[in-house]
């Protein structure tokens, strides 16, 4: 019986190295060795969950990501818009972050890859169609007029009682009680409920009043609550990426040694094949994989995962994420702005009916006046439209952390990974990042870049 040395990791990777410099193959043995340490990854989909895993198996492992688009970013997209001879990165999708609602992805931006920031404090309108007068204009270091005015007291007091029991439930991780259970259960006018707390949640996500009540509190709040500035008056403390997202995801995929990228990819076939995975993508490609890591929408994710044999309750469990469409305008008139342009803020909602679209103003932080405006349900669009972009948006209800809990039962299994903003706490930059270093951790825990972002 032939006895087979045993060969280190670090002397295969250290032989592989030396092999590739000296451009010298390598004897079958220490193929199957390296192959063994160093394996084959296909991260379907670029956006942050996808390109941040890529960057985080860099150096540790042979990485093939697959985009679908044109570029990689999913929802970090960015629009170079030029008004007044001023030029500016616009974030057709997501755009704000910042160091207390999006930890992880601040120290990234800030400490690992050194991607220019600018603060965003975003301040709020909310005013009804039709009626010229406000019903919220919030008070800030920079604008405290509206605490003067006696108008607005009863939505200030509201404001103070929806944040002071919405920080509950967010400190309790109580992720089962709805948005309409929740705003209906807090001590406030039926009027500040209906003309105020509904409009602003559902804007806060594009959605109309009827969907964000079936969302969960947890969720929205999140959103709502976590970007507070300390103390009173101080705004939300949100930031940009000075020249847009697709800096950071620029940052993330540039220079990476162990990583290909295909974009105008979408992977479309997926089979087993012994121990190996082969992914097909829409340009003919086939791709051998000893893991796979799925880090496209749920709705792709299920269809995909489902090509392959007992898969049925994984992919009932992605059926379980919902999605509702949304689509954005990005405009350079001014046409959902409040009557008067003292109450202009970063951002405003409109309501009219059921449906309380946002309308954000560049010029509240960057001195442009560029708008980006949901406009799913909008008579008409903005006369001077740049572009318009439509996405499908996660609808966190209840039953979300749920669906990530039987996810995560699946994380591994058969190396099959599912990564992307759904699958940890509510859909953001920072889950999105989360979700490739958990599974980091776990197949390249000897990753350089992993060790950054967690030091
Ligand atoms: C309009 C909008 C505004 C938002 N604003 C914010 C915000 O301000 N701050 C914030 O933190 N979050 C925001 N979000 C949430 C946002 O979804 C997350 O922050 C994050 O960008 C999602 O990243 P992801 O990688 O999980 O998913 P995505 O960005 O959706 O990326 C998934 C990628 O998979 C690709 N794909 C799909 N199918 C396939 C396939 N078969 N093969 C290959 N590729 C495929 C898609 O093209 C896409 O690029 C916003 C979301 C939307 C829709």
């Amino acid at each position: 019986m032939s006895h087979q040395p045993e060969i280190s990791r670090r002397s295969v990777l250290g032989l592989a190295a030396a092999a590739g410099v000296a451009g010298l193959a390598l004897p079958g043995t220490a193929q199957a060795a390296v192959r063994a340490a160093r394996q084959r990854v296909v991260v379907i989909g670029g956006g942050v969950a996808g390109v941040s895993t890529a960057w985080l198996l860099d150096g540790q492992h042979d990485v093939v990501l697959l985009e679908s688009g044109p570029e990689l970013g999913g929802h970090a997209r960015s629009l170079d818009v030029t008004i007044d001879g001023r030029h500016i990165a616009v974030d057709a999708g997501a755009q704000y972050f910042g160091p207390k609602s999006h930890p992880t992805y601040w120290k990234l931006l800030t400490q690992v890859l050194h991607v220019p920031t600018v603060p965003a404090p975003m301040n709020l309108t909310v005013s009804k169609r039709g009626v010229e007068r406000p019903v919220l204009v919030s008070p800030d270091s920079n604008r405290v007029w509206p605490l003067f005015d006696p108008l607005y007291w009863g939505a200030l007091v509201s404001m103070a009682v929806f944040t002071d029991r919405g920080k509950q439930i967010l400190a309790g991780n109580d992720r089962t009680t709805s948005a309409v259970d929740f705003i209906n259960s807090l001590a406030v006018a039926q009027w500040v409920r209906d003309d105020l707390l509904f409009p602003l949640c559902g804007a806060m996500f594009g959605f109309s009043v009827p969907q964000v009540k079936e969302m969960s509190a947890f969720s929205v709040l999140a959103f709502v609550i976590r970007g507070l500035g300390d103390g009173f008056l101080a705004p939300y403390d949100y930031h940009n990426a000075t020249d847009g997202l697709r800096a950071v995801v620029a940052a993330l995929s540039t220079g990476l040694t162990t990583v290909t990228s295909h974009v105008n990819a979408a992977a479309t076939g997926l089979s087993r094949q012994g121990a190996e995975y082969h992914v097909t993508d829409s340009a003919g490609r086939t791709h051998v994989a000893d893991h796979v890591v799925f880090a496209a929408p749920p709705y792709a994710t299920g269809p995909l995962a489902g090509q392959l044999a007992g898969t049925s309750g994984l992919v009932a469990t992605h059926q379980r994420f919902r999605y509702v469409p949304a689509r954005v305008a990005i405009h350079a008139d001014p046409a959902y702005m409040p009557v008067n342009r003292q109450d202009w803020s970063g951002f405003n909602v409109l309501t009219d009916g059921p449906y309380c679209e946002p309308s954000m103003w560049y010029g509240a932080f960057r001195d442009v006046s560029v708008f980006k405006s949901w406009v799913s349900h909008r008579a008409a669009l903005p006369a001077n439209t740049i572009a318009t972009y439509d996405y499908l948006h996660a609808l966190e209800t209840p039953d979300l952390a749920p669906a990530q809990s039987a996810l995560a039962g699946y994380q591994g299994g058969e190396r099959l990974w599912f990564a992307g903003a759904h699958t940890v706490d509510v859909a953001s930059q920072d889950s999105a990042l989360l979700s490739a270093i958990a599974i980091a951790k776990q197949i390249a825990p000897a990753s350089a870049n992993l060790a950054r972002i967690t030091a």
